[in-house]
């Protein structure tokens, strides 16, 4: 008799119907003898529609109370699964993340996960309760409460499974695993039957919002089993994310991503002096803004541009601290682009493969789709499009790696 956390996502939670099918998967751990923890996200979309209410009231962002507003959806779920539960006959209890508490920085909007009490989960455990977790939020150490960032649910569960040295965690979704690409776009995606922590979380990272990155982080840290698979699917085996062996120098390709909610930034006459590029990206950095892709002109002359890309939601704030340290950086001007997409694809040993680049720049071209940047590591190469080409270019790459040539 163990732990077992099961997470259930937005759309598998989304009508009364398809809480009946979530209780189905925590009876049959139950029926095992299996404690459960179950951590479940906001119905449907109601997040989106949280934020779009935020928005109606001000097109500004009040960090605080943006988290106080969108962490309400959560609650509702909790509420209405231990409900059914209980009607059942189960003893199930509903706990808010302020209640446990899962304590967290004071990261508004993307707080991350200091420590868990599990005094609370234990005690109702060892008295025959199934668990029920509201995700994605916790409390800071002066009660305010948080929220982990889009998708953060994943995260509450692995780090819960991490906390109460649970067996496995089993995030059900609306997906029967992790593939090749998202299956909304290609539909001749392959299924991943095993991937490692590392491989994952590029994917992950890279856009495939199939699982929440940090909760692959999470996993690999205290090396828990994640199993991915469909809440609606019964027999459905899915994808375990694990510390699996790869050997160094086999070429995998494991997938095709994309992010569509990319912004560029472009310092223009940036004066050309040693330690003018660590200002800029200091001054970034001391601002919590994760820059991505970052390329740089020989810096021949008097002055250099630098391009960078950030996080749309990070772009308004990024251009306010620009505009305001323009004289200080001694910038000529600061430009932007929105409405651009980064299509990456991710395997061990591509760095060592030089025919992978030309491969996906072959795809790109023969589609007519024009590269903005280009950025490669040890396992990935990322390219920004346009918003546009987005979906034929991961299309057109995945048939490049995963139908056409022999990778
Ligand atoms: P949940 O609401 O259960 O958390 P999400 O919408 O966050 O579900 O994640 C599941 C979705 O991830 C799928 O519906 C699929 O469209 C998308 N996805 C993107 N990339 C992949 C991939 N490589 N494999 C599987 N699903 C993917
Ligand atoms: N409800 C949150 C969101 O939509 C968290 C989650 O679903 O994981 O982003
Ligand atoms: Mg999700």
């Amino acid at each position: 008799m163990g732990i077992i956390v099961q997470k259930f996502g937005g759309s598998s939670v989304a009508t009364l119907e398809k809480l009946e099918k979530v209780s189905e998967h925590i009876i049959e751990e139950i029926n095992k003898k299996n404690q459960v923890v179950v951590v479940v996200s906001a119905q449907g979309k109601t997040t989106d529609r949280l934020i779009a209410e935020e928005k109606e009231v001000t097109k500004k962002v009040y960090p605080r109370e943006h988290d106080v507003l969108v962490s309400v959806g959560e609650q509702i779920t909790i509420a209405k699964l231990a409900m059914l539960l209980k009607s059942k006959n189960y003893n199930a209890v509903s706990l808010c993340g302020w209640q446990i508490p899962i304590l967290t920085d004071s990261n508004y909007t993307n707080s991350r996960i200091r420590y868990i009490h599990n005094e609370t989960i234990n005690e109702y455990l060892r008295t025959g309760n199934i668990v029920i977790v509201a995700g994605f939020q916790g409390i800071d150490e002066n009660g305010n409460i948080t929220t982990f960032g889009r998708g953060g649910s994943d995260t509450t569960a692995v780090a819960l499974a991490a906390s109460l040295d649970a067996e496995r965690c089993d995030i059900f979704t609306d997906v029967d695993g992790v593939y090749s690409a998202d299956p909304r776009i290609v539909d001749t995606v392959k299924k991943i039957k095993t991937i490692s922590y590392e491989e994952m979380l590029e994917l992950s990272s890279m856009g495939a919002k199939v699982l929440h990155n940090r909760c692959v982080e999470i996993g690999k840290k205290y090396n828990i089993p994640i199993y991915v698979k469909s809440t609606f699917e019964r027999k459905s085996l899915g994808t375990l994310v694990t510390n699996k062996e790869s050997f160094l120098e086999d070429l995998t390709i494991n997938g095709v991503t994309k992010d569509d909610y990319i912004s560029r930034i472009t310092i223009v006459g940036l004066e050309n002096k040693i330690g003018k590029t660590y200002q800029l990206f200091k001054l970034l950095s001391e601002n919590s803004i994760n820059v991505d892709i970052i390329v740089q002109s020989f810096g021949e002359h008097i002055t250099k541009d630098i391009a960078f890309t950030v996080k749309m939601n990070d772009l308004a704030r990024t251009l306010e601290i620009l505009e305001e340290n323009k004289e200080k950086l001694s910038a000529k001007e600061i430009l932007h682009s929105e409405n651009l997409s980064k299509v990456s694809i991710i395997g061990v040993g591509i760095a060592n493969k030089p025919g992978v680049a030309a491969s996906m720049f072959e795809a790109l071209y023969e589609n007519n789709i024009n590269m903005h940047m280009v950025t490669t590591s040890e396992i990935k190469i990322s390219v920004l499009v346009d918003v546009n080409d987005s979906d034929l270019a991961v299309k057109a790459i995945h048939q490049k790696f995963f139908e056409t040539e022999n990778y």
